[in-house]
């Protein structure tokens, strides 16, 4: 079993490494207190980061994407997510829906709407989550009529990611609620062409990435914009939330990494009883403890990536690692706050920030309880949710 990275991989480590050491973290903080991004600061940082491979990461190149592996996508992210999580989070969602085109879309929509979101000049998201919908995504509501050439979209998407900055959004929707799970579709809908109302939604955590309400009223889509016809819709929903949960966990994985190297930094220099804290056996407890959480996360979300660079489905994979990662990072996070004393508390260092972000991880892309329930599902082969 080799875990060490291929030399083009360590490359790419340290490129991205060092690029977001200069230039995004001295700015993170600051910009997170700002709240959320604009969509002008959101296609600034699409386009300062196209050449590193965030854009387009998955997308094989024939249609005009890096091509790169999931492996990759877990390199670049476990970077980016440790320096600054809500621009990983916006560049990440706009990537992975610019995925689901280059996989499901039409010739139209690969023609039309991929090449904007490949250039850094078009923002995407996806929208499951209604207000009476979150974990069992079987029972959405939003619904699809074909009228002529178009669907008609009625219903109200929640806490979607990206939601107020994007140009195009994936909506999962039914198109007849009383047939559940084979009646669900997913149409791609561009906000020029079909204009729909965005809320902004105000949150603890990763404050500067988008998040909305979605309300779309007799939006009407050309009936071409379909990217998953009923029976797929909502089983490539569940795939993309496999991926989704694969990123969350190497989401955690990097806050939970800059904790730790905060709290090194910190422990040594700080000192009471006449020496550095660093050397408390009380504080080195709880440095092994963060780093062999760290690591066990870090484990377990490389390998869900390695297993859908298989071509498996990574179910079970996706759900342990996401499940595990962020809930040890909500750990990890809590112990450099406390090791930063009353310091920790403050904006005036980092950590209170990777604590509010954590906190966030362990709800989106399925809760740590669904999560839980995959896992068993997947190998008890009996399921809690029917
Ligand atoms: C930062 C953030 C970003 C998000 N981005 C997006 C996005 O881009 N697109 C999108 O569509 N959605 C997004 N979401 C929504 C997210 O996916 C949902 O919040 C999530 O699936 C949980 O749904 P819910 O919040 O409605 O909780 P509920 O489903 O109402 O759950 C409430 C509680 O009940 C528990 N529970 C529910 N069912 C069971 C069960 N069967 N057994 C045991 N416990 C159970 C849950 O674990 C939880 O503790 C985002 C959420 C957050 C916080």
């Amino acid at each position: 079993m080799d875990f060490n990275l291929t030399e083009e991989q360590k490359m790419l480590q340290e490129t991205v490494r060092r690029y977001l050491k200069d230039k995004i973290a001295p700015r993170a903080d600051e910009w997170d207190r700002k709240g959320p991004m604009t969509k002008e600061e959101a296609h600034g940082f699409l386009k300062d980061l196209k050449p590193f491979g965030y854009v387009g990461t998955l997308v094989p190149e024939e249609h005009g994407g890096m091509g790169l592996s999931h492996i990759d996508w877990a390199i670049l992210h476990e970077e980016l997510r440790g320096v600054y999580a809500g621009l990983g989070g916006m560049v990440g969602i706009t990537s992975s829906t610019s995925h689901g085109i280059s996989e499901s879309g039409n010739e139209h929509l690969i023609g039309r709407t991929l090449p904007g979101l490949l250039s850094g000049d078009k923002i995407a998201c996806t929208a499951i989550t209604e207000p009476n919908v979150g974990s069992d995504v079987s029972t959405v509501q939003t619904r699809a009529v074909l009228d002529g050439d178009h669907y008609v979209l009625n219903g109200t998407k929640t806490w979607i990611s990206n939601g107020t900055i994007a140009d195009c959004v994936s909506v999962v929707a039914t198109l007849d609620p009383s047939k559940g799970a084979e009646a669900i579709c997913q149409v791609l809908v561009e906000r020029e062409e079909s204009p729909f109302v965005a809320r902004e939604i105000k949150k603890m955590g990763v404050r500067s990435f988008p998040t909305a309400e979605l309300a779309f009223e007799d939006c009407r889509v050309p009936k071409e914009n379909l990217l998953r016809a009923p029976g797929k819709g909502f089983k490539m929903a569940l795939r993309g939330l496999t991926f989704a949960r694969c990123n969350a966990a190497i989401a955690a994985v990097g806050i939970s990494q800059a904790a730790i190297d905060a709290s090194i930094q910190y422990a040594r220099e700080r000192t009471q009883f006449g020496k550095p804290i660093a050397k408390f056996q009380l504080i080195q407890e709880m440095i092994a403890d963060m780093i062999a959480e760290t690591e066990a996360a870090r484990l377990l979300s490389y390998r869900a990536f390695f297993v859908l660079d298989q071509g498996g489905m990574g179910r079970k994979e996706g759900s342990l690692a996401k499940a595990y990662a962020t809930e040890a990072a909500v750990r990890v996070t809590s112990k450099a706050v406390q090791i930063h004393g009353a310091y920790g508390l403050s904006e005036e260092y980092p950590v209170e920030r990777y604590f509010r972000d954590a906190r966030m991880y362990t709800i989106p892309d399925g809760t740590t309880e669904i999560q839980k329930l995959v896992v068993a599902r997947e190998v008890l082969g009996m399921s809690a949710f029917v």
